[in-house]
């Protein structure tokens, strides 16, 4: 049998991989390859969390990948050498490979399908990761969607057709001679001689394709009944935490979407239904962003905001803000959460970036690159969309004059205290009322929380005010 190298990056699965499943097809052996080469994908390649992240996903492919008589070969280098050696080794006829849609991945891919094709080799692309890809849906002018709920009124209209592969039972051996390098050669994880600060995470998470269809049937089981409700309360399990899996390929959004749809669910869970797939419907309109926009990882969509009166950050306070020190309680939580498990829910997560823009009126850029070192799940497409948004200078982004204010946030969806007793234990002891705004009661505090910063980094109120002030400047000259 022939041999065709299957090129696995961002679709570390087995079931439901396009590429792989091409590669059987065709009746050949599949070598499955993984080519470490963070440069390619600069200023972008994966943060510390990520890398963390990705040494226990890529064991956990070989493991799946050996449990069916494979294995998975590890390179270092540029992409198109060791592809070219890997061809010439193997003698394969044909390279496969899953889509990414970030400007430096589709830059390379580009490049390296050229140089292959001129050279006679079979070279395939195909989706693994998204439901629609971003050319296949337009505007009724025929350009790209800037507003979410057109889109996905589009959109949506594949879920009706979507059907999810089952993982191969068996694969072939790759041939025995193939040489590749120990998984721990990468260094991805944090070396021995630093503190192991991502030893917390994994009480949490369980990098792997086996970790993702797990996760995915406590949703299924657990917090999909009554999803639209409990999705923003930050202290109990009501979303299914499955964004670090969808974004590492482990399991596809049309498995999700599959077993979405194969339930006998009763009709009252309908709304919590629809409303997990529009947010899968938010992941598909991010990379539909970042594929026509490219320049938004750094730039703001609205160019309205090219001369917008960011404040000079100021070390200690973006620091105060990093560590979860702020003197609000629902952001230092939240930080907190980040920090211990490389994840934050996406309700605290607006209510961070809303303090970070809007209060502190810091530049976007500064959040959205500490969270691309810290999230397990650092998405470019979903980072850079939740970013703009929030902070207003994004499509469909959040009406200028919204300001979450942490104290409103916390008592509508946290009233109990549950999420800002766990990551803040000094708050513990405090009562429920006090929680949201600590510092409105010293006496309190001095009694019952004494290592918790008395006043706010910044005037709550004020910066409200003066954020205002200066998203209303935008507008006046637009
Ligand atoms: P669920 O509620 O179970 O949703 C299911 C899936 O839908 C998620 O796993 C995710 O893939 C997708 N999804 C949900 N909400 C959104 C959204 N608002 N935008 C895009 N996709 C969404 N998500 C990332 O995956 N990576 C990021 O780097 C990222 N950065 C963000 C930064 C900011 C400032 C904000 C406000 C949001 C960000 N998000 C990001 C979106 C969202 O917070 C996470 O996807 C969500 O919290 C993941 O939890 P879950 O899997 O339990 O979500």
């Amino acid at each position: 049998m022939s041999n065709a190298i299957v090129w696995f990056r961002r679709d570390l699965r087995l079931a439901d991989n396009p590429a792989l499943q091409a590669a059987l097809d065709a009746g050949h052996v599949p070598v499955p390859v993984y080519i470490h080469a963070p440069e390619e994908e600069a200023p972008w390649a994966p943060g510390a969390a990520s890398r963390a992240w990705l040494h226990r996903s890529l064991q956990a492919l070989d493991a799946d990948l050996r449990a069916r008589g494979s294995r998975l070969v590890v390179r270092r280098g540029d992409s198109l050498a060791e592809l070219e050696k890997l061809i010439s080794e193997t003698r394969a006829e044909a390279l496969h490979w899953n889509r990414l849609y970030e400007p430096a991945s589709i830059a390379r891919d580009t490049r390296i399908k050229q140089g292959l094709k001129s050279r006679g080799l079979e070279v395939q692309s195909h989706n693994a990761a998204l439901l629609v890809e971003p050319w296949t849906v337009q505007t009724g002018q025929g350009g790209p969607y800037r507003v979410f709920t057109p889109f996905w009124k589009n959109a949506r209209q594949v879920l009706e057709s979507v059907r999810a592969a089952p993982p191969p039972e068996r694969l072939p051996d790759p041939p025995a001679t193939l040489a590749g390098l120990d998984l721990k050669d990468l260094a991805l994880s944090p070396p021995a001689h630093e503190p192991a600060w991502d030893a917390g995470f994994w009480k949490h998470w369980t990098p792997g394709e086996s970790g993702a269809l797990e996760l995915l049937d406590v949703f299924l089981d657990g917090a999909l009944h009554g999803y639209r409700r409990q999705r923003d309360m930050p202290g109990r399990v009501g979303t299914s935490r499955l964004s670090p899996h969808l974004h590492f390929g482990e399991i596809s959004p049309r498995t999700l979407v599959a077993a979405l749809q194969a339930g006998d669910w009763p009709a009252a869970i309908r709304p919590d239904l629809d409303h997990y797939l529009s947010e899968l419907g938010w992941r598909e309109f991010s990379h539909h962003l970042i594929f026509h926009f490219p320049d938004t990882p750094t730039d703001n969509l609205n160019p309205k905001f090219g001369d917008f009166p960011w404040a000079d950050p100021d070390p200690a306070l973006l620091q105060a803000w990093q560590q979860g020190r702020t003197g609000v309680p629902m952001v230092d939580a939240g930080m907190r959460e980040l920090w211990a498990t490389g994840w934050m829910h996406n309700r605290v997560r607006m209510v961070v970036a809303s303090f970070l823009t809007k209060n502190l009126r810091m530049h976007w850029r500064h959040g959205a690159d500490w969270f691309w070192d810290t999230l397990v799940d650092a998405d470019l497409a979903n980072n850079t969309q939740g970013w703009q948004w929030t902070a207003g200078t994004g499509a469909d982004a959040a009406p200028y004059f919204r300001i979450f204010s942490p104290v409103s946030q916390t008592q509508r969806f946290d009233a109990e205290g549950a999420y800002l007793r766990r990551w803040l234990p000094e708050l513990a002891k405090l009562p429920d009322a006090a929680l949201a705004a600590p510092w409105e009661q010293p006496g309190l505090m001095r009694e019952k929380a004494p290592d918790y910063p008395r006043q706010p980094v910044v005037d709550l109120r004020a910066s409200r005010e003066a954020a205002l002030a200066a998203y209303a400047s935008v507008r006046a000259d637009g």
